[in-house]
């Protein structure tokens, strides 16, 4: 049996040496267009922040190595340009000219390439991307050769690695974003300190303008953008998402959904003989239902694996599992992550849903280091199912994501946080750890025991209510929500006739620095009679919505 599978990387590489693994007389060959194959695309930017040093370190295999490990045949060079499905046959140019391949079966994985808007000036040759190891070379070279103005266009993930990593090189930094905020997929008070982290670093954040043109320059390009603002470049990185590289394959018949290969369970296409992993592919957000391409490494990596199975193993394979979108960054000092839906796909899929804001310690608060964790939780109402998660923190995010990656896969729902036998000891967490209490939180509110008002709500809530702000008379001094009444929530129980004369029939909306003392005075307040809510998150969450 003859495999061929094109695209030598994450997804294509793991359904490779699956393969491999499964049957050691298959011939299986990679055809990968680029010159390396298996290499790290993730670590692209620490090269070029100067992070990851040795360009060699960024080619995990080369092609004699899998040769000599697993008796692959892997041909870089070798760009698929035709596809005749009922032929069973492959179109491959290479430098010595185009051949015919057949295959057996035949396993797409070409990933995604980067999206040029139609922004006139993106052909100057002071525009690059980061796809590849040649990429990261050549930004490297640039800054190396002396660019010391950068503008970054866009502010996802890899935008924002790659404003980080120029900063970190000395590089005079621009990110410019249309949307509102920076790292779109996250929610606005959840991005908000990433761009306090990234101004921080010293890269200059826009946000909610786009660039309308680039004018080449002798020098330097200039960049112009939608407000009138000119920025000069040496060097311009273009980082607006991407884009499946399907054109060869879905001119071939294979069916696409807005240019995402469509699979099956077992990731076969709609051609017989052929299957699709990665980046290429559309999937099923197990949360929403929405369809959509994930560009992500895991779940090409799980996904190649899986179709090897399928291919070598029918009947026995399990199903490729729907993406969850999980996904994790480090800004400076900062780590910012997620999984499951956010709050616009949520809207936009009209669910039924209350957010939670936490802000607990990674680790014990009495341990050297403590820091806390900005933790928002989505749940479905009124059943509790988890949705969705976000963090934000200098530690301990990445494990809470993924605990609650796992939390969502296995479609639990937020009360059954409570219950998770988690590993504790002071420098690692606390005896009721950030999930047990996102856990206490959401059961709490799914049962009334707490009612929230979110921080979106202030006008509405300033207008129709008394705000009681109960944090110390010091915090209180680093300002306040106009009108508010502040009564520290230790002397509450004393003053309760202050707080129904300021009330005077009117809700009380109750706020302190990040939700825990107004939830205590909440429970005080509804146990006297008053129509109370502690505001989600406190005046941290506050801050970062307004
Ligand atoms: P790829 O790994 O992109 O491989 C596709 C290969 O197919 C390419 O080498 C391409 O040259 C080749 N190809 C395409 N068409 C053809 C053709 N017609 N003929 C022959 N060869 C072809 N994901 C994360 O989860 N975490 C991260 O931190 C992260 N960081 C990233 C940082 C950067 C700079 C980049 C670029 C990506 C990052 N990703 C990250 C995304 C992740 O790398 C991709 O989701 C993953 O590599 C997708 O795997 P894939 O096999 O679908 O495509």
């Amino acid at each position: 049996m003859r495999i061929v599978v094109v695209g030598g990387v994450a997804g294509g590489m793991s359904c490779a040496a699956r393969a491999r693994r499964l049957d050691e007389r298959a011939e299986i060959i990679v055809l990968e267009r680029g010159e390396h194959v298996s290499y790290a695309n993730c670590g692209l930017p620490y090269f070029v922040g100067g992070e990851i040093r040795d360009e060699a370190a960024l080619l995990v295999q080369t092609p004699e190595r899998l040769k000599a490990a697993l008796n692959l045949d892997v041909r870089t060079g070798n760009d698929v340009v035709g596809l005749d499905a009922q032929a069973r046959e492959l179109t491959v140019r290479t430098a010595a000219g185009d051949r015919s391949l057949s295959y057996d079966a035949l396993v797409l994985s070409p990933g995604a390439r980067a999206f040029r808007p139609p922004v006139p000036g993106l052909d100057s040759p002071r525009v690059q991307t980061l796809r590849t190891v040649p990429d990261a070379v050549a930004l490297h070279d640039e800054v190396a050769g002396g660019a010391r103005r950068a503008v970054v266009l866009g502010a996802g993930f890899i935008g924002v690695e790659v404003a980080e990593a120029l900063a970190q090189q000395g590089v005079e930094t621009t990110m410019v974003e249309p949307a509102g905020q920076v790292l779109p997929p996250l929610d606005a008070e959840q991005a908000w300190p990433v761009t306090q982290e990234l101004r921080r670093l010293g890269v200059a954040v826009r946000t909610g303008v786009a660039a309308e043109e680039v004018l080449p320059g002798r020098d330097a390009d200039t960049v112009v953008l939608s407000d009138g603002t000119r920025l000069t470049a040496d060097l311009i990185v273009l980082s607006a998402g991407v884009r499946p590289d399907t054109e060869v394959f879905e001119r071939a018949g294979v069916a696409c959904e807005r240019g995402a290969i469509v699979v099956d369970e077992h990731g076969a296409t709609s051609l017989p003989g052929v299957w699709a992993v990665g980046d290429a592919t559309v999937s099923t957000d197990p949360v929403t239902g929405v369809r959509r391409p994930v560009a992500l490494a895991g779940p090409a990596n799980r996904a190649g694996r899986l179709v090897a199975d399928h291919i070598l193993r029918r009947g026995t394979a399990r199903p490729v599992p729907q993406p969850l979108g999980t996904a994790i960054v480090r800004v400076g000092e900062l780590t910012a992550a997620m999984t499951g839906a956010n709050r616009a796909a949520l809207d936009a899929a009209d669910v039924a849903y209350r957010t939670l804001h936490l802000h607990p310690n990674q680790h014990a608060g009495y341990f050297p280091g403590a820091a806390q964790i900005r933790l928002s939780v989505h749940v479905r109402t009124p059943d509790g199912l988890l949705l969705g998660a976000q963090a934000v923190g200098a530690d301990g995010v990445d494990k809470r994501i993924d605990v609650l990656a796992t939390a969502i896969r296995a479609q639990m729902s937020v009360t059954d946080l409570i219950d998770l036998d988690l590993a504790y000891s002071p420098p690692y967490g606390q005896a009721k750890d950030a999930i047990n209490l996102a856990g206490m939180v959401g059961a709490n509110v799914l049962d009334g025991t707490l009612a929230l008002w979110d921080a979106r709500d202030l006008d509405a809530v300033r207008y129709e209510s008394l705000v009681l702000d109960v944090r110390s008379a010091a915090e209180v001094a680093t300002g306040m929500i106009p009108g508010a009444l502040h009564v520290p929530h230790t002397e509450l129980r004393g003053r309760l006739d202050e707080v129904r004369e300021a009330a005077a029939g009117r809700p009380v909306r109750v706020t302190c620095a990040s939700g825990v003392r107004s939830a205590i005075a909440h429970r005080v307040l509804v146990q006297e009679g008053f129509d109370s809510a502690s505001l989600s998150g406190g005046m941290l969450t506050l801050r970062a919505v307004l």
